[in-house]
């Protein structure tokens, strides 16, 4: 029992839902944090190796996203345990038999994260009838080929840097994860002037003080290569990002990637959040107390979610990135501004934000 609760608190989480069928190889963790905005809603995360602590801690992370960017949902998460690349086939019917194994588990609504796609949350959406961030022949917005979070980050970037007098021409830009998250962080970025100086994936790091070209990137990416097969550039290993000096770093991989062992080691101005999770709380005190702004996650990388309510509402793909700009716009502003009136690291103004919403919501719960 103790072990179960070891989560508890005054805003969830609901439930965790241990799935086991050895029959197809499924093994994966459910949790719905709270739910009383609306339905939990929240990434299916495949990979090796996430512990159940990892599920909720980025469930909770989507019960405050979704609050602050006043969406009528509650948050969860979810995590297949399986290598991502497996064949497709075998992904195919892992995916479906989660999806059976979650279909009269009503109060959570299962989104795309790290290593499932829109055609996983297809084949969810097939088995169970709800399921957000669909692939476009079945009605949905494709968010990650048009980038909807990494648009998101940079129009963070652009509101947070107005508080440091961040000239985004020829501002200088690190990704670590050039994934899904990273690659368009960086595009839409570009669009504003700055230059890709550093990026990585898990296979390595690359940098170049001249610029990286994103579009070559992008393309050998989509070939399923690594960044380290590109002929230009300096090759150095994954964990050098952290190195590279620069004016903006995102982070765009996994959770607790900037600790208090390693914080002293990056050299930027500011950092938007595109991962969740992805400084422990002693390293983003660290950044702060250095000058540098953090722009958390919730508020940061918002743009995902965003996009995928809104299509599960039957919006359009113009709504959905009018809505992302001008709820991460003002959200940004928001919290930057209470940060520095109170004194507290963004992240607490960033809570005290999306606590008040869950909170208000709560109020109107027969089970509080
Ligand atoms: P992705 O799988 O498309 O990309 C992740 C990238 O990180 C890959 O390029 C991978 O090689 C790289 N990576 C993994 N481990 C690494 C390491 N140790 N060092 C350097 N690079 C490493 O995933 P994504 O969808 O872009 O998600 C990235 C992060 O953003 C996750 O934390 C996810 O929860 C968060 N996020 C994603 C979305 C979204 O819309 N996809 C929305 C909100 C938050």
């Amino acid at each position: 029992m103790e072990d179960l609760f070891q989560f508890a608190d005054t805003f969830g989480p609901a439930r965790i839902i241990h799935i086991h069928r050895p029959a197809a190889g499924l093994k994966a963790i459910v949790v719905i944090d709270n739910t009383a905005c609306g339905p939990a809603v929240g990434g299916v995360r495949m990979a090796p190796d996430v512990s159940a602590e990892e599920c909720f801690r980025l469930a909770r992370t989507m019960t405050w996203k979704n609050a602050a960017a006043g969406l009528p949902h509650g948050g969860g998460k979810s995590v297949i345990f399986g290598d991502p690349h497996m064949p497709i086939d075998r992904k195919e019917q892992i995916v479906r038999a989660f999806a059976g194994a979650i279909a009269d588990i009503a109060g959570y609504i299962p989104g795309p994260d790290m290593g499932t796609d829109e055609l996983c949350m297809g084949w969810v959406k097939d088995e169970t009838g709800r399921a957000m961030g669909l692939p476009s022949a079945i009605g949905g917005i494709p968010l990650y080929e048009i980038g909807a979070t990494g648009f998101g980050v940079a129009a963070c970037v652009d509101v947070a840097g107005g508080f440091i007098g961040l000239d985004l021409k020829g501002a200088r830009v690190v990704v670590q994860g050039f994934g899904a998250v990273g690659k368009h962080a960086a595009r839409f970025l570009a669009e504003k002037g700055t230059v890709l100086v550093g990026a990585s994936d898990s296979g390595g790091t690359l940098y170049d003080l001249a610029g990286l070209d994103l579009t070559a990137l992008s393309a050998l990416k989509a070939e399923g290569k690594r960044l380290h097969d590109y002929p230009r550039g300096q090759k150095l290993p994954a964990d050098a990002v952290l190195d590279i000096e620069c004016d903006i770093w995102i982070p765009a991989a996994r959770p607790d990637v900037v600790r208090a062992d390693n914080v002293g080691r990056l050299k930027t101005r500011l950092m938007p959040q595109g991962a969740n999770i992805p400084c422990t709380a002693e390293a983003e005190k660290a950044l702060h107390e250095r000058g540098v702004i953090v722009v958390p996650d919730f508020i940061a990388n918002a743009g995902g979610v965003i996009c995928a309510s809104i299509e599960y509402r039957g919006g359009t793909q113009r709504a959905a990135f009018d809505t992302i700009d001008e709820r991460i716009r003002t959200n940004t502003r928001l919290v930057l501004e209470a940060s520095r009136r109170n004194k507290e690291l963004p992240r607490a103004a960033a809570l005290a934000l999306a606590e008040q919403r869950v909170r208000a919501a709560m109020a109107t719960r027969r089970w509080r």
